[in-house]
């Protein structure tokens, strides 16, 4: 598969979806030629926005709406999905075709659904890599989509400047059943279907939401009354604009006080740490010697003849090729 690094650059759809899916292929000739191309492309460091929120609360009709938004206003959007559930069981939550039929057609926009790859941590290097092709091709806006499943949402949170969570309108009781660790990550909550019978009930939603917020933290960097809640109708459009308005402002805050270079930087080193950590296991399980005398340290740690730190001891000796370690 030849990739022509000019016509991704220049913005032609074709070109950056074939850069994805090279560097979703797991044949290793393949991640070369993936390292080497994203080592060449230009730095455009787009704005980078998390968008989460379980099935059915209105993702893929929001992203349309807010999408289109964006491109009339002249920016160019592109759209990452990040679908735990894709790598289990095959079966996509986000994957089907229909979603965000008109975006899709723009060609301002850029869609690509979640890849079906095995570990999250896979899924985790190829997001992070096509946000960098995204950008390279000239989308000035990468918007990343996760279901709230397992760890994708912190994973998404890890890779991107700005994140929301997108909500439903609920009573009280069912405020306290979105999980602590989300309401932590999220920049702006969106109190999704205020429109109709419906919009009521968002509007003390988001007060609720709103309350909760300030009892739960005050980070830090962020400016006063950070984190947000507002209510939005993606179906009518109604407080898109305002919610993009919010967004615009928060980054252009973060930027001034330098804390999306810091936030990206401290997001690099993580991402390296993650690198390096899969990287030793992947030849810790690749080595021959470890791979020979692996089941006899297992038997032994079952039948009690060694004990689990020292089996795990002499198994990295076998490794690190350190016999005579006292
Ligand atoms: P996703 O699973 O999070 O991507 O949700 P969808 O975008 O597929 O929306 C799920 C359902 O909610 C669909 O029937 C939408 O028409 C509906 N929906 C989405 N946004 C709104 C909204 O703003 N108002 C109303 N009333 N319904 C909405």
């Amino acid at each position: 598969m030849n990739i022509d690094v000019d016509a991704l650059v220049a913005g032609e759809r074709r070109a950056l979806a074939r850069a994805i899916t090279l560097i979703e292929s797991g044949r290793p000739q393949d991640r070369e030629r993936a390292r080497a191309l994203i080592a060449t492309l230009p730095e455009r460091p787009a704005l980078r926005i998390g968008l989460s929120g379980t099935p059915g609360v209105g993702k893929s009709t929001f992203i349309e709406a807010f999408g289109l938004m964006l491109i009339e206003q002249g920016h160019r959007v592109a759209v990452l999905a990040v679908d735990p559930s894709s790598a289990r069981s095959g079966g996509s939550i986000l994957g089907d075709k229909t979603r965000m039929e008109q975006l899709s057609r723009a060609p301002e926009a850029f869609i690509r659904p979640s890849p079906s790859q095995s570990a999250l941590g896979g899924v985790a290097r190829r997001t992070r890599e096509a946000i960098r092709l995204c950008e390279a091709a000239g989308y000035d806006i990468v918007l990343v989509e996760t279901v709230g499943v397992g760890q994708s949402e912190t994973m998404v949170a890890d890779m991107t400047d700005l994140f929301l969570l997108l909500l439903a309108p609920a009573g009280g009781d069912e405020l306290q059943g979105v999980k602590r660790g989300i309401m932590e990550v999220a920049d702006l909550l969106l109190i999704n279907k205020a429109d109709g019978d419906l919009r009521t009930t968002a509007i003390r939603t988001v007060a609720d939401y709103a309350g909760a917020l300030r009892l739960l933290r005050k980070r830090g960097q962020d400016p006063e009354g950070w984190p947000k809640a507002l209510p939005v109708s993606a179906t009518e459009g109604n407080g898109l604009a305002e919610a993009w308005g919010q967004m615009q402002q928060l980054a252009q805050w973060r930027k001034d006080q330098g804390i999306l270079d810091s936030q990206r930087r401290a997001q690099a080193l993580g991402w390296f740490t993650q690198e390096l950590e899969a990287g030793l296991l992947q030849r810790f399980r690749a080595d021959p010697s470890v791979a020979s005398k692996l089941p006899q340290l297992q038997a032994n740690v079952t039948d009690g003849t060694l004990t689990p730190d020292a089996a795990a001891d002499l198994a990295l000796d076998l490794f690190l090729d350190a016999p005579n370690r006292p």
